[in-house]
């Protein structure tokens, strides 16, 4: 069990102020404390927040490559590293291991990935209407960034953060989801033996109304980015906004896919399946709307059953799909799929806790079908693995059903008509939008990011995209 400082601030693993910790539990067996944490306060934040902004002039000093030479190096610690951190994802989290193995590689990839930007970072040359001036842009540091991170990608959600901050130039104060914190404590664990400078990160776990929220009203962070729900998002949104702070903010979803009449029906029943039920329903991409033509309803729903009723739940490590990540989240999708039935849905498989792991935060997955649009069931993110099928009687109305929701992170349609796919790609209200795929999965150099209440909207995460959110563009005139 992690019991040690696990706080790390200007190049020191401290403990908290408040003398507190805060304990993880096993969500396959709650009864096992797997590690422990300092539950710190507002206080250990402001010293974070301190240490960041002395460090930031240094660091933005530091040259592109030699920054892009510390990401890498911590890049590779995390590889020789992935099984042990792999372990800790599933004691902590709860993801089946293969699910848990592909975020820790993300995590090492990401840093990879912005350990080459940070050496090419530069600006541009732009012609001048004077022979005597040589004109061009430079990208700076934006300076001290909060980063405030969700539990259900512990790893790779701090990742793609803090890589693009660092390799920007900026320091960091991060504060990770207290469900399971030790993936981001082991990133600045990585970072610090990388040779990353004291000051440049600092990692305080806490409550986030104590904690984060001290970064977000702090005087010396000047950009704040957000990933969790659309409630706290939103909130902090306002806070940092008044402050005159940058800010992102990476919100819930309810993604739709559509089914079209000329879809193969088991094909489309997979891959709602997999966007539905993969990683336990936790992902802020899941498909929870299956939006399906009249035409193949019937066959759609029987294969959607037989997909859920084949999934191997069990603890973590071989199963497809591991627990809730905690008491909370499995009693909050319990609670929605009573809701479901008292509005009138019919549960066509699952809607209960397996028998063999009743210790567990484990649910079945659970499909309903006769759901209509207006039902809580089809328009609050459940973030459980429950798939709500709603029918249409044509392509229009599909259309107009996935896109009638207050979130627009992910959505995707089943066809193999060209004219609808292209028709889906122009008048989807999603943020990430896919043909014949699952809602879910993200390829780390493109951009991320929502529509409506998914997202802030002005910036986006991951890619270069996602530099320029810890970036200002300097123009030069030099004559
Ligand atoms: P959450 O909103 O409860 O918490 C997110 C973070 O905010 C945590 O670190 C938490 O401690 C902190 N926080 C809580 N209160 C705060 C406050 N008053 N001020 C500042 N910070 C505060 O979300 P969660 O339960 O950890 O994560 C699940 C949610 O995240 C889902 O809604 C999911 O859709 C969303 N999510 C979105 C994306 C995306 O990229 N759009 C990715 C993953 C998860």
């Amino acid at each position: 069990m992690t019991d040690t400082n696990t706080n790390y601030v200007n190049g020191e693993w401290v403990s908290s102020a408040t003398s507190e910790t805060i304990d993880v539990a096993n969500p396959a067996n709650p009864s096992e404390v797997v590690a422990r944490y300092q539950q710190s306060g507002s206080e250990d934040a402001d010293e974070a927040a301190r240490a960041a902004a002395d460090a930031a002039s240094d660091w933005a000093d530091t040259p592109g490559p030699e920054r892009g030479r510390i990401l890498r190096q911590a890049g590779t610690i995390l590889a020789d590293r992935k099984d042990e951190l792999t372990e800790q994802l599933v004691a902590e989290e709860g993801k089946a291991r293969p699910e848990a193995a592909g975020e820790v590689q993300r995590a090492i990839d990401i840093f990879h990935y912005f350990a080459g930007k940070a050496a090419d970072l530069g600006g541009t040359v732009k012609g001048s209407s004077s022979r005597d001036t040589t004109l061009y842009t430079r990208k700076e540091p934006v300076g001290v960034a909060a980063l405030i991170t969700p539990w259900n990608y512990p790893i790779a959600i701090p990742a793609w953060k803090l890589a693009p901050a660092l390799a920007a130039g900026n320091t960091v104060v991060l504060k990770p989801a207290s469900a399971a914190p030790g993936p981001a404590v082991a990133l600045a664990e990585a970072l610090d033996e990388a040779g990353l400078p004291d000051g440049v990160l600092n990692v305080v776990t806490g409550p986030g109304s104590d904690v984060a929220s001290t970064f977000v009203e702090h005087e010396a962070v000047d950009a704040v980015s957000f990933t969790g729900s659309s409630q706290v998002g939103e909130m902090v949104y306002d806070q940092a906004t008044d402050q005159g702070k940058r800010v992102q903010t990476e919100l819930g979803g309810k993604n739709p896919t559509l089914v079209s009449e000329s879809a193969d029906p088991e094909e489309a029943a997979e891959i709602v399946a997999t966007g539905g039920f993969g990683t336990t329903g936790q992902s802020c991409t899941a498909c929870s709307r299956a939006v399906v033509h009249e035409d193949v309803y019937d066959e759609f729903v029987d294969a959607l059953v037989a997909e859920a009723e084949s999934i191997d739940i069990g603890p973590g490590l071989e199963a497809e799909m591991g627990p809730q990540v905690s008491q909370s989240e499995l009693d909050s999708t319990l609670e929605y799929i009573d809701i479901a039935q008292d509005e009138g849905a019919t549960l066509a498989a699952g809607g209960g806790t397996p028998d063999e792991y009743d210790s567990g935060y484990f649910v079945e997955p659970t499909v309903f079908t006769d759901v209509s649009n207006d039902m809580r069931i089809a328009q609050e993110e459940v973030f459980g693995p429950v798939v709500a099928v709603i029918k249409v009687s044509d392509f229009d109305e599909g259309l107009e059903v996935a896109n009638d929701v207050e979130y627009g992170l992910s959505a995707s349609v089943v066809t193999d008509d060209h004219t609808e796919a292209n028709r889906f790609v122009d008048e989807a209200e999603a943020g990430v939008v896919k043909v014949n795929e699952k809602t879910t999965g993200l390829e780390l150099h493109v951009p991320f990011g929502g529509f409506k209440r998914s997202s802030s909207e002005t910036w986006r995460e991951q890619g270069d995209e996602g530099l320029e959110f810890y970036t200002i563009e300097k123009t030069v005139y030099d004559n």
